[in-house]
């Protein structure tokens, strides 16, 4: 993004939030079927694409079996940057505790989502958890359960941000 005005007063607006992303019933079903692996990816490649201020930290089991640049290349070029880091992994503990251990490394106090099948491994009712079917993944449903959550109080889309700054225009206080 260039250094504009505009551009200051929409980074201003917007705040990062994190996504913990669990890969397996989340980007696609378990047990997989004829679509294979990652067939939900191009629908949160597409949120991704429309939230730009959401990061990825994947929390997947995945990460203990791939390299990282394995994992990142799974991701379509343009969205990789946003794929960030992934949790740590504690050997007897749980996917949440993770997400804390991460949180707590990087001093992170911002918004954070869960995007996760693995229910029982958050403490319910979890606010943050996004919860997937294991046998269907990210569907439309959880897509807009997703979006919902990621356009709450604590966080405004790159669209509301162009428009507050449009109004501040308009009212002629910045230009
Ligand atoms: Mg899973």
């Amino acid at each position: 993004m260039a250094l504009t005005l505009k551009n200051v007063w929409i980074t201003g607006l917007l705040k990062t939030m994190i996504l913990f992303l669990d890969f397996d019933g989340v980007l696609h079903p378990i047990p997989t079927d004829a679509r294979g692996h990652f067939c939900h990816l191009p629908r949160l490649e597409e949120f991704l694409r429309k939230h730009e201020q959401v990061q990825v930290v994947v929390s997947s089991s995945w990460r203990e079996a791939y390299p990282w640049e394995v994992i990142v290349e799974i991701f379509a070029a343009d969205v990789q940057s946003r794929i960030i880091d992934m949790t740590p992994i504690f050997q007897i503990s749980n996917r949440y505790d993770e997400i804390q251990g991460w949180r707590v490394a990087n001093r992170y106090d911002g918004p954070w989502l869960a995007l996760d099948d693995a229910v029982n491994e958050f403490p319910l009712p979890c606010g943050h958890l996004i919860e997937c079917e294991t046998a269907v993944g990210l569907d439309d449903a959880v897509l807009a359960r997703l979006t919902v959550a990621a356009e709450a109080d604590h966080f405004v889309s790159i669209e509301d941000a162009e428009e507050s700054f449009q109004e501040v225009c308009d009212r002629g206080r910045l230009l």
